[in-house]
């Protein structure tokens, strides 16, 4: 099963792509958890990552093409992945769509979450908050002015994206208000289809 999650900051994506990980029993390819690895630990891509990330810009489509290139070789992704957080410009999904061909390989579908920009804000800082309560370390993005940066990326480089595939006829749209559990639910329908 090889899976995309479209979707805005705080749509619950990384939530959703956990389950389907535990059901498929295939991992979860986070842009997002790769990067600030690259940042924890220093790397030339994290140095690279770091300002552009706290900001809540895009980094640029060459290094995130060339993580997701190399994480697509480990033995683990062979039979699947679920992509989170990739592609987010639509040079990203055409970079992807070279990759996959030249691996003889094809998607099996791509989720959109659908969720109201309104709700968005409050989710995040609800994560930031509960995070906080478990004395872990809050992301240097889950803040308001990082967000707003995060939501007009969204709108200006990652919705093209839907349009993208949703040109291609492959794109299957969900409702990311509902619970955490309907949500779940809708993507399996969604995926049997
Ligand atoms: P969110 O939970 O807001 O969707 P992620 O954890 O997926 O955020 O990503 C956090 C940050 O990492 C992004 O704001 C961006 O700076 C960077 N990033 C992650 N994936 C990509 C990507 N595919 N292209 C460019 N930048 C990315």
């Amino acid at each position: 099963m090889k899976l995309i999650l479209l979707g805005p900051p705080g749509a619950g994506k990384g939530t959703q792509a956990t389950r389907l990980m535990e059901k498929h029993g295939i991992p979860q390819l986070s842009t997002g958890d790769m990067l600030r690895a690259a940042v924890k630990a220093g790397t030339s891509v994290g140095l690279q990552a770091k300002a552009v990330m706290e900001t809540g810009g895009l980094v640029s489509d060459q290094i995130v093409v060339g993580i997701i290139a190399d994480r697509m070789e480990e033995p683990d992704a062979k039979k699947g992945f679920i992509l989170d957080g990739f592609p987010r410009t639509v040079a990203q999904a055409q970079a992807l769509d070279e990759m996959l061909a030249k691996k003889g390989m094809k998607l099996d579908g791509i989720v959109e979450l659908k969720v109201d920009e309104n709700a968005l804000l409050a989710r995040i800082e609800k994560r930031a908050a509960e995070t906080l309560a478990a004395g872990e370390a809050v992301r240097a993005d889950d803040n308001p002015e990082a967000f707003k940066k995060r939501l007009q990326a969204y709108r200006e480089q990652t919705a093209p994206v839907s349009a993208y595939y949703g040109s291609k006829g492959t794109l299957k749209q969900v409702d990311g208000m509902a619970s955490i559990d309907d949500v779940s639910k809708a993507i399996d329908r969604a995926l049997a289809k």
